[in-house]
């Protein structure tokens, strides 16, 4: 058994940052050692990471708990957490209200 290292958040720098999987009932328990890994490839659960700081889920493309670690430790898909970020942003709400600030600032 080996416990799971993560490094720190690359947007707040938090360590509070938890690998996490969702149990039977839906409710996300924290994965600690590398010893609970073969549980989630069982079950097909989703793995992520939640930074406690931010209150971020990072989600890359894999389910297997061992290459969502790999990939946050690696900050290789950077990409991709930006990509889902801009997902969650209202883009149409961004861009009137930038089109507000322009026309007020003319005025
Ligand atoms: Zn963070």
């Amino acid at each position: 058994m080996s416990d799971i290292e993560l490094k720190p958040c690359p947007f707040c720098e938090s360590e509070n940052v938890n690998l996490l999987s969702v149990n039977k009932d839906g409710e996300a328990v924290c994965i600690t050692s590398t010893d609970e890994f073969e549980l989630i490839h069982d079950m097909q659960e989703p793995t992520y990471i939640h930074c406690y700081g931010c209150d971020m889920d990072y989600m890359p493309d894999s389910d297997k708990p061992e290459e969502v670690v790999d990939s946050w430790n690696t900050r290789k898909p950077m990409e991709r957490i930006m990509e889902q970020l801009e997902d969650k942003m209202d883009h149409s709400f961004n861009q009137r209200y930038r089109a507000f600030w322009r026309s007020s600032n003319d005025s």
